[in-house]
């Protein structure tokens, strides 16, 4: 079974996953300003999150890769500010 984390030392709360994911597998904890997994069963394996996350956080394992990669151009741009 796939499982998903997110390294809370390294999320700096940019949101990137959120805006991203197709499946809304992830919510943003207030509290800590950071990402969190809500719903790892939604997640299709497309790895944009782990893709866009500027701190590398997101990890997966067990995962199927799926063949048609989801990549929001316009979200996949605002990864600028962080370069
Ligand atoms: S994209 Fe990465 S750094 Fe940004 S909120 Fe998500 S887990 Fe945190
Ligand atoms: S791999 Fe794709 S579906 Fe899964 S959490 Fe990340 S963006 Fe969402």
């Amino acid at each position: 079974m796939l499982e998903m984390t997110i390294n809370d030392k390294a999320c700096r709360g940019c949101r990137l996953c959120l805006d991203i994911c197709p499946t809304e597998c992830f919510s943003f904890d207030q509290q800590t300003a950071k990402a969190q997994v809500a719903v790892a069963e939604n997640c299709i394996a497309c790895l944009s999150c782990a893709f866009l996350c500027p701190s590398g956080a997101i990890g997966h394992r067990n995962h199927h890769e799926v063949k048609n990669f989801y990549r929001n151009i316009e979200f996949s741009q605002r990864m600028g500010r962080f370069l």
